[in-house]
């Protein structure tokens, strides 16, 4: 039991403190956002309790209609924020008005520590929440009392280290912050700055905002009201404040859907990549709310995984207020909503695509590698999400679409080829691209980690397949290649017959197979997967995450027409090639060289070494 006879002092956490000593000695020309952060908690408050009160009534019993209240008094010099929501009790209080609760504010003093400690431009990007309250104040109360609780409690501070709690009395639940202003913030002590402030930045909330009875806010749910009555500002102020984000939204979508089941969305897509997008939890962070009630943010079921970069509201009155939050989510009215939901975004996202095609490369920088989950996830609507793929390849400096490499593929040319690795400026290099180079025929290189994923589910588009660069045999005589380019090829090929038996006697169960190359024209060599066998980049992956100990062994190519293999393949003809230490040794250089091709080590980097230089040493 807490003794409630007695004040309490606490010292705030290390990283408020350090926070405190940047937002209060701050004369951050933006400092009225400090209304806009105290009016969104109290009215987050206020979406809390009504949500308890849907299981337990008797919490609102008494307590008049939701509302946020400014009080100005100019005699104290203080401005307070008033609200009938949740209410916070002791304990509330020590975890959340001492320590940094909230990642956004982490975010912030990490992008701090980078920067000039004079940055606070920053503040207005992050939001700073509660604490903002000292950018104008120098002494902050906090006289609070939890709905369904007896004890009123009242936080105290200076903001300078310190914080107390004391047992206090407060008519009703709810909380109000009370601000003593600075001696350069009396301009908050007017109505007319009050009310400018609450109308630029807090006309969204749903709540009622009032100053002296007057209510300041269109305090309609911004969702419900119709397109064209809302304003880009008032979008994004919405925003910022149901999203923690301080970004300007690339996309905004607003739509009220009468069908099968009743629902208005107002999604908004970020135009920065959230800091939690690839969380292992892949938690959908949209609002589900039923009837203006707020419901839940944990989402998953309204929200699939790989649009999880969405943000906004969701309201459907066809939904029931009467059960609780895992009912709700087995509802199957939910996953009609979340379906129709889905393709709308799809297709608001293929407009876009269409209309702003660089816009839309900055948002396939940011979110495409989580919308190709879908791919693997959402078979109903994979032709869809092709669609919307854009990629790099080794024809264009822009990304390009998949109808886009279908257009310009040659004749004769029935798959879609492309290669994966980490880096696409490395892939450009590879030896396994010089055939498809020199016939212009092009391949698109991904290096999102998800692409492995989704081509073991993707069999085709148009009609053409995908194939890998790196596996199997290569097809490319029968693609009618570029004319001026197919005539510079006059090499001569030799026949490797005896050479390759030679090296695939030396190497043993290090490859899989020997043979000659349809798909390299400068280097000597190089290393593929077998068809059926899992790719080279897909076993680096998997070996980079444990997943896999040992690779399986690779297919070594060999290119007739390089003069190396031409001047082997002559020592391999000879009688005593079978002894000849030279050729031993160049099978094993050869196979490290693809390997180093690759971006991979040599098997064995001493005997690589030893060889090199018994070769060398031949040579000069
Ligand atoms: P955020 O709102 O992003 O969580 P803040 O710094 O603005 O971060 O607030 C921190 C926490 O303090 C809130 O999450 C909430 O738990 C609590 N809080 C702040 N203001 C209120 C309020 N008026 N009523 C109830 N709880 C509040
Ligand atoms: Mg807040």
């Amino acid at each position: 039991m807490t003794d409630t006879d007695t004040k309490e002092t606490f010292s705030f956490q290390t990283e408020v403190g350090q926070l405190l000593d940047i937002v209060a000695g701050s004369l951050y020309s933006n400092r009225e956002i400090f209304l806009r952060e105290l009016i969104s908690n109290a009215s987050d408050a206020c979406d809390k309790l009504r949500y308890e009160a849907l299981t337990d009534p008797t919490l609102t019993e008494n307590s008049e209609q939701f509302a946020v209240v400014l009080n100005v008094d100019k005699k104290a010099k203080t401005l307070s924020v008033s609200d009938n929501g949740i209410g916070m009790n002791h304990s509330d209080l020590l975890e959340t008005l001492g320590t940094i609760a909230r990642s956004g504010t982490g975010a912030f003093l990490d992008a701090l520590k980078d920067k000039s400690q004079g940055d606070l431009g920053l503040i207005g990007q992050f939001g700073v929440g509660f604490y903002s309250a000292f950018m104008v104040a120098d002494k902050v109360e906090v006289l609070t009392r939890k709905a369904g609780e007896e004890q009123s409690w009242l936080w105290t501070s200076d903001g300078k280290g310190q914080f107390t709690i004391e047992p206090s009395d407060r008519d009703g639940c709810g909380t109000t912050v009370v601000l003593h202003l600075k001696k350069d913030a009396k301009e908050f002590l007017e109505d007319l700055r009050v009310k400018h402030i609450v109308r630029t930045y807090s006309d969204h909330i749903g709540f009622p905002v009032q100053l002296a009875e007057e209510t300041l806010n269109s305090a309609s749910a911004i969702w419900t009201r119709p397109a064209k009555d809302v304003t880009e500002e008032q979008y994004t102020e919405f925003y910022h404040h149901s999203s923690h984000a301080y970004d300007t939204p690339w996309l905004v979508m607003h739509n009220q859907v009468e069908g099968a089941v009743n629902h208005k969305s107002l999604l908004f897509v970020p135009s920065m990549a959230p800091f939690d997008l690839y969380d292992n939890e892949r938690k959908s962070h949209v609002k589900l709310y039923v009837n203006r009630v707020f419901i839940s943010d944990d989402t998953k079921d309204l929200i699939p995984a790989y649009l999880r970069f969405l943000r906004g509201v969701v309201d459907s009155e066809d939904l029931s207020l009467n059960v609780s939050r895992e009912m709700l989510q087995s509802d199957p009215k939910l996953a009609k909503i979340r379906k129709a939901l889905t393709k709308k975004v799809l297709s608001e996202l293929k407009k876009k695509a269409n209309k702003a095609p660089e816009e839309y490369a900055t948002f396939w920088e940011n979110f495409g590698a989580v919308l190709k989950e879908g791919l693997v996830e959402d078979a109903d609507l994979q032709s869809k999400l092709l669609e919307l793929c854009r990629f790099s390849s080794t024809d264009s400096d822009s990304l390009t679409s998949l109808a886009g490499y279908v257009e310009r593929s040659k004749e004769g040319q029935d798959s879609i080829y492309y290669m994966t690795g980490d880096d696409t400026k490395k892939m450009e290099q590879s030896p396994h691209l010089e055939g498809f180079k020199a016939k212009g025929v092009e391949v698109l290189l991904l290096s999102d980690n998800v692409d492995e994923f989704w081509l073991q589910h993707v069999t085709e588009f148009e009609g053409k397949s995908f194939k890998s660069v790196t596996r199997g045999a290569t097809d490319l005589d029968k693609i009618e290649g570029d004319k001026s380019k197919d005539d510079e090829d006059d090499s001569s090929e030799t026949e490797l017959t005896d050479l390759i038996a030679a090296i695939k006697a030396e190497l043993g169960d290090a490859v899989k197979d020997v043979r000659p190359s349809k798909r390299l024209t400068d280097s000597p060599v190089c290393l593929v997967a077998d068809e059926g066998d899992m790719d080279v980049n897909m076993e680096r992956l998997l070996k980079r995450h444990g997943q896999l100990t040992d690779g399986t062994a690779r297919i070594l190519e060999l290119n007739p027409t390089h003069s190396i293999l031409q001047k082997l393949a002559l020592r391999a003809n000879e009688e005593q090639s079978a002894t000849d230490s030279l050729l031993q040794d160049a099978a094993h250089l050869l196979l490290d060289q693809a390997k180093i091709a690759d971006g991979e080590a040599p098997s064995n980097p001493a005997e690589f070494v030893r060889r090199l230089s018994a070769v060398f040493d031949k040579a000069l």
